[in-house]
């Protein structure tokens, strides 16, 4: 029997889910929260017990992909990855919900979570899913080959290739990752993929983004940023690793401290592991020092750490609320700039439903320098990965408010007549 596929929220940028069912299995890629921002406010009802899912399988740590996993009975096992554990974990500990973290180790220990790797296939009665690790803003983040009954599924999950882990360069030669697994894993021996689901986030309207990768950033806050700037406020989100990790590089490269509040640090550590674990020193983050305000603004550790700041320059981790600002407003003497590396959209009035108006005051206050490498492929490589993966059957785009744009990318007509529209 050829599995059935069916997609909730497809048509939006978040909370997509993919429900993938043979005769006798059934399983869930995905079960997260929708952006804000999304047209569609209301969450969707999933009734797990009418439902009778089996697994569900998570691509990465984004709150789109994995935040509802709470939700899930404990009888459905769960998978993810390691990394996404521990750094889902972090948030809640750094919000004090402990009653979150307990049930996360709870369930961990009874072994309702469980851990992915690549290239390890799990198998479900008749499916067996095979994560690969993928490029993208979340550390651990995979796609998915769905060996389903006779029928071959490769599911994205988020990627791109202009990340630090899109391309890898042996004996001199650059490789794109992707297209690699694509080439020596999923189409080995032989093997072909029927369906191919694929995210489009960056279709439409965010076509007209100019590319601009992890190495541009990495290269422009080494050189040109830092040339001039040795103070500088660096307002991302936490778990934008490959950022990170870029701002990382350029401070160490001008011999300048990172500095973030203790949160941050925790999920530096997790990072670090991880990276040293797939043998990178990429996100090391070695010498980062605790932002001062932890300490209280009046103290003497604070004045002392604050005079060290001016004195040897600074790449700082902050955000909009007040104690931050009472920092940057005693450091203006230096005239500290701030980097605001986040989507654009967040700050643009225009853009209503995802407009955030403290973050965009913050921004203005400090005349902030916006600079951001998306986390998502551009459209020229969502059309690569189509021609590589070349379905026998179907495209189906997920994660995209403009799938008709997918009739408008470089592949070919055969393929273009194998779109789901
Ligand atoms: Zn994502």
């Amino acid at each position: 029997m050829p599995a059935n596929i069916e997609i909730i929220n497809g048509d939006q940028i978040g909370g997509c889910i993919t429900v993938i069912s043979t005769g006798k299995a059934r399983i869930v890629i995905d079960f997260g929260e929708n952006l804000p921002g999304a047209e569609k406010e209301s969450k969707v009802e999933f009734d797990w017990k009418k439902e009778k899912i089996d697994a569900v399988f998570f691509t990465h740590y984004h709150g789109d992909h994995i935040g509802r996993f709470m939700e899930i009975p404990e009888d459905v096992p769960m998978y993810m990855g390691k990394v996404t554990y521990k750094v889902m974990k972090n948030i809640r500990s750094a919000r004090r919900d402990w009653a979150a973290v307990n049930e996360m180790n709870r369930r961990l220990k009874s072994g309702n979570i469980n851990f992915i790797e690549k290239a390890k296939p799990v198998t479900v009665k008749d499916i067996v899913v095979t994560p690969y690790t993928v490029d993208h803003s979340a550390f651990d983040a995979y796609m998915f080959l769905v060996e389903a009954d006779g029928t071959n599924i490769l599911h994205t999950g988020d990627y791109r290739d202009h990340g630090h882990r899109g391309r890898t360069v042996k004996n001199g030669v650059e490789h794109n990752t992707m297209l690699d697994v694509i080439q020596y894993h999923v189409h080995r021996n032989d093997r072909q993929v029927d369906i191919l689901i694929t995210e489009g986030t960056m279709m439409g309207e965010r076509l007209k983004e100019d590319y601009f990768s992890e190495k541009d950033l990495q290269k422009w806050a080494t050189t040109d940023l830092m040339k001039d700037n040795r103070h500088v406020f660096l307002k991302v989100s936490s778990t934008n690793v490959d950022t990170l990790a870029s701002f990382y590089q350029a401070a160490k490269a001008n011999k300048i401290k990172m500095y973030a509040n203790s949160y941050v640090l925790e999920q530096f550590r997790t990072y670090r592991a991880a990276g040293q674990a797939n043998k990178t020193h990429m996100y090391d983050f070695y010498g980062t020092e605790l932002f001062p305000f932890e300490e209280g603004p009046d103290a003497a550790e604070t004045l002392r750490k604050l005079d060290k700041m001016r004195k040897e320059g600074f790449i700082a981790i902050v955000s909009e609320t007040e104690h931050y600002q009472k920092i940057m407003d005693a450091l203006q003497d230096v005239k500290p700039v701030l980097v605001y590396s986040m989507w654009e959209g967040y700050i643009d009035p225009k853009k209503e439903n995802c407009y955030n108006k403290n973050l965009a005051d913050f921004c203005k206050k400090y005349n902030a320098i916006p600079k951001h490498t998306s986390g998502h492929a551009y459209p020229s490589f969502i059309a690569q990965v189509i021609t590589a993966v070349n379905p026998t059957q179907c495209i189906w785009p997920i994660h995209t408010e403009f799938r008709d744009s997918f009739f408008d990318l470089d592949i070919s007509d055969e393929l273009k007549a194998k779109i789901k529209k």
